[in-house]
């Protein structure tokens, strides 16, 4: 087995064990693989592995690379992790299976009517800015009520939770605890929360949905800045 492959196996089995400790179901948690910056060669071994959810952050990165590896794998569930513009949303309907990051009313509108368009069903996730950061994507914590129900009554969008990324500086627990509150009180029950520093965390506190990319990939190496 590849080093790659090893890493998937630790990363799975720590998620098992928490869902275990934490009395839940092992498979009530989904491990998406998050494989922004790595190209094909990196991340087919972790295919071959087993592992059939990946995200990615960028629309026009992953259509470098995903339109043949899904070709390859029709079972293959693709995630959009990265924050999206709504001139992208025609790309981002046609390749991904799951958006995590509905954040704005014309951002929710576009996903709709491109949906329509393309007759395409995506599982949808909005993501809440729980740190309030200024410069980081997602609706503010005390206006999610308001823009779930906008998205479900208004967009008529069927939502399936919560997405959120803590300040790199903060204990992510208390985000995660806020993330689930506003999800419990909207009747959501997807949270995707929990990243390779702290998805074992994110698990206990009722993560359906873990991001985790170097962990299971290795380091990213930096890369130049890309267009969304
Ligand atoms: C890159 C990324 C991840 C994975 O980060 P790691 O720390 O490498 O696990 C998760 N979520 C989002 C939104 C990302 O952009």
């Amino acid at each position: 087995m590849t080093q790659a492959g090893e890493r998937l196996e630790a990363v799975r089995s720590t998620v098992m064990r928490a869902a275990k400790t934490a009395g839940r179901a092992p498979d009530s948690v989904t491990l998406i693989a998050i494989s922004k910056t790595f190209g094909a060669e990196a991340i087919r071994p972790i295919i071959a592995a087993g592992q059939r959810v990946f995200g990615e952050n960028r629309v026009q990165e992953a259509q470098s690379k995903w339109p043949d590896l899904k070709a390859d794998h029709p079972d293959i569930d693709l995630h959009l992790v990265g924050p999206l513009q709504s001139n992208k949303a025609k790309d981002a309907v046609a390749l991904f299976d799951v958006i995590h990051t509905i954040d704005r009313k014309k951002i929710a509108e576009a996903i709709r009517g491109e949906m329509e368009r393309q007759g395409r069903v995506l599982k949808l996730f909005v993501q809440v800015n729980t740190g309030e950061e200024p410069q980081k994507a997602g609706i503010a914590p005390s206006d999610a009520d308001a823009f779930i129900a906008y998205c479900r009554d208004d967009v008529g969008l069927e939502l399936e939770g919560l997405m959120c990324i803590p300040p790199v500086d903060d204990h992510p627990g208390p985000h995660f605890a806020l993330l689930a509150g506003i999800a419990q009180r909207n009747g959501l029950t997807g949270l995707s929360m929990g990243m390779s520093s702290d998805f074992e965390d994110a698990v206990m506190l009722g993560a359906t949905h873990v991001r985790v990319g170097s962990a299971i990939f290795g380091a990213r190496q930096p890369v130049a800045i890309q267009e969304a």
